[in-house]
């Protein structure tokens, strides 16, 4: 027998047969993201101009991978879950989840693989004083550093360390990814904020329309601090939600996978990435790489929405 589905069913359907959140792979995420800024930092690449930068957040991001398989810290219970969908709050907040001390010593483990790395200290010095800030973080107290999470979480730009904050936040990528990337979906319920990830309540890097069966042609919003991906529909502003005046703009002979999604309502844009024209797109890392992208923005009087979390610029 044939079954025929009223309208109303089939967009029923569609809308439960799309994910609405993706939850970040622990065991990909920072190595593809590694082999990303390898890629961008290759001579003819998008992103050769700054190099040695990328090939420097490309250790950074190894050290992560390493750092993230022996880290497990506590998930929130069913009453936490329970409370924060109740409430229209993200489930493990950045500014407001307990960060287990253990984020101190991945930063810590972090520091050392830099420190340590043949390809980056070779008999020849970290780029641009690297060592020094690495030194730095070494020796810092812990409550200095519990000090500088707080503002770099809450993105008080204005009183973080900016050469510091990138080794920083990569440690607490890695605490918030654990948890994200061990969560059910059910705990990431839209929250009562718009534009914030649903996981950590952080705003996104970039956006990405991947081609995989469940979320062909769909755009997601990706977390700069868990990397979680959570769904907003097309040609809608990231920022203030208007879907008027919204214009997409590329870097000349540049590569047809990253483009900008710009709003004349607010003024600001965010990237997106599309995955049928680049497989290996990966937020973080096209953003950092297409710095030239930011340049013609700027130009052209937009803002960007939110920063890059490997990269900080002063408040
Ligand atoms: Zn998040
Ligand atoms: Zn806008």
């Amino acid at each position: 027998m044939t079954r025929i589905l009223e309208r109303g069913q089939i967009e029923a359907f569609a809308e439960r047969a799309i994910a609405r959140v993706r939850l970040p792979e622990r065991e990909q995420l920072f190595a593809a993201r590694a082999a990303r800024l390898r890629e961008h930092a290759a001579p003819g690449a998008l992103g050769h101009a700054i190099a040695d930068y990328l090939l420097l957040m490309a250790v950074l991001a190894d050290a992560q991978h390493a750092a993230l398989a022996s880290v497990a810290a506590t998930l929130p219970n069913e009453e936490q879950v329970a409370r924060a969908r109740a409430h229209g709050m993200p489930v493990v907040q950045a500014t407001a989840w307990p960060r287990e001390d253990r984020w101190r010593g991945v930063l810590r483990r972090l520091c050392d693989a830099l420190a340590g790395d043949p390809a980056l200290s070779g008999g020849a010095t970290l780029p641009g004083g690297v060592r020094e800030v690495l030194d730095r973080l070494r020796r810092a107290e812990p409550q200095a550093l519990e000090r500088q999470a707080v503002a770099i979480l809450a993105a008080r730009a204005h009183e973080v360390d900016i050469a510091a904050a990138p080794f920083l936040m990569a440690a607490l990528q890695v605490c918030w990814v654990d948890l994200a990337s061990r969560l059910s979906s059910d705990a990431a319920d839209p929250v009562s904020v718009p534009g914030v990830c649903p996981i950590c309540g952080t705003l996104p890097v970039a956006s990405v329309v991947p081609t995989n069966r469940r979320s062909q042609g769909q755009r997601y919003l990706h977390c700069a601090l868990c990397a979680t991906e959570w769904h907003l529909v097309r040609v809608t502003c990231s920022h203030c939600q208007s879907t008027q005046g919204i214009s997409y703009r590329s870097i000349d002979n540049g590569p047809e996978a990253i483009r900008a999604e710009c709003c004349d309502a607010c003024g600001t844009y965010r990237k997106i990435l599309y995955q049928e024209k680049d497989q290996a797109v990966e937020p973080v890392a096209d953003d950092l790489a297409s710095v030239t992208l930011d340049l013609l923005l700027a130009e052209a009087g937009f803002r960007r929405g939110s920063g890059n979390p490997l990269l900080w610029q002063s408040g």
